[in-house]
């Protein structure tokens, strides 16, 4: 099905392949180590012992303490629990939450879902390089504002926003601060003390642990309210037994990624040349967010005059796997709102495709991007009547 037999994986930030390693640490718990974390005899300890024993890795690595770790399902229920929960846990004392207009969808749809229940939502708004400012997140700030939720890495355009500066902010108004950090765990060297936040959230699968397993710290003392009601697993503030091989997982996948941060100079090297192979290149095509205060994998970049749907099916065609937007976007033929919120014209907005790369990547897959790219871009121009007439208007 592909030409040429190559396969060149640069979707990175949609979801990433399980590691060797990490497959190797979960397969005693799949196979022998399967008792309930809660039972008694020696097979259930055992498996609360490696629930007990990740839990103070990942704690360690980020800088808090185990008890402040939570395991969920997911980076989406991660996010909804802390904003709900602290929402709820707040109400009595105000129902206003701030925060952007470039959050993901785990963020946004829970953020409507508290509309419906009475709370006021101010979405702050980036400037067009996609950072938010901390006198912006003060300006939006209220009486009554009792939680500020700004991500810390963009999964669309990966820019990275001023967390530390804006926990700042929202503590100086008595609200609590939550970073949707699923992006920029594995990345960044994290320190949740440092940063000053109260809640983060992070998931397996966007750093070579599988789907479906994730986490969020919740510092002391912070009031939460439940989302998941169950038995008194995670402390009684989260039901359901625990995942125990994926937590093993989740804990394999931050050591290894914290073991490699290094590599990131190397990813940021590799992102340089497409980009920079990109531009060149093909004209009438620019990159979206700032090409600085980034994740170092990230790059998102606008085709005039083609749609993006076409682009990834003919990229496809070459193995090339990248995306339009978001993974969860892909199959709506709605215009990104990340790319809006920054300025890009909803026409321009549809022409953008994003290529995260990895570790993994090399620099004979970021040319084979750019070998191929720029032949499938004039093909596709070359059909458009938007072209055509966009080429007299510049004439
Ligand atoms: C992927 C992602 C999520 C959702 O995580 P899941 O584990 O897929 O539910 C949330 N926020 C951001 C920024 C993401 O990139």
């Amino acid at each position: 099905m592909y030409e040429n037999k190559k396969f060149v994986y640069a979707d990175n930030a949609a979801t990433t392949p399980v590691d060797e390693s990490v497959l190797s640490a979960m397969l005693p718990y799949l196979k022998d180590t399967w008792g309930n974390p809660s039972s008694a005899y020696s097979i259930g300890r055992e498996a609360l012992g490696a629930v007990s024993d990740s839990r103070g890795r990942i704690a360690s690595l980020l800088s808090c303490k185990p008890n402040e770790i939570f395991f969920t399902s997911s980076g989406s229920e991660a996010d909804n629990w802390a904003i709900k929960g602290a929402a709820s846990a707040a109400k009595s004392k105000g129902k206003h939450i701030v925060t952007t207009a470039m959050e993901h969808h785990a963020v946004l749809n829970a953020m409507k879902s508290l509309a419906r229940e009475g709370f006021e939502i101010t979405y702050v708004s980036p400037d067009k390089n996609g950072i938010i400012f901390p006198s912006d997140i003060e300006n939006a700030m209220r009486e009554d504002t009792v939680l500020v939720c700004v991500m810390y890495a963009n999964n669309e355009i990966g820019t990275l926003q001023p967390i530390k500066e804006i926990a700042e902010v929202a503590h100086r108004h008595g609200a609590l601060m939550f970073t949707d950090a699923v992006q920029a765990v594995g990345h960044l060297d994290i320190n949740v003390k440092d940063l000053g936040v109260d809640m983060l959230s992070f998931s397996g699968h966007k750093i070579n642990a599988p789907k479906g397993i994730g986490a969020l710290y919740i510092k002391t003392g912070t009031r939460v309210h439940t989302l998941i009601d169950g038995g008194g697993q995670e402390r009684g503030r989260r039901g359901g037994t625990e995942n125990v091989p994926y937590i093993v997982g989740l804990a394999k996948a931050l050591e290894l990624a914290y073991s490699r941060l290094d590599s990131e100079k190397r990813v940021l090297a590799l992102r340089e040349r497409l980009v920079s192979g990109i531009l060149e290149k093909i004209p009438y095509s620019f990159l979206n967010g700032d090409r600085e205060r980034r994740l170092a994998g990230n790059a998102n970049i606008t085709f005039e005059y083609v749609e993006g749907e076409s682009l990834l099916m003919f990229m496809d065609m070459c193995g090339i796997c990248c995306s339009t937007g978001s993974a969860c976007n892909s199959a709506s033929l709605e215009p990104s709102h990340v790319l809006l919120s920054i300025g890009v014209p909803a026409e321009k907005a549809h022409g953008s495709l994003r290529f995260t790369l990895s570790h993994e990547n090399t620099e004979q897959d970021v040319d084979y991007i750019l070998e191929k790219l720029p032949a499938i871009v004039q093909r596709l121009r070359d059909m458009s009547p938007l072209y055509s007439s966009g080429m007299e208007r510049v004439k």
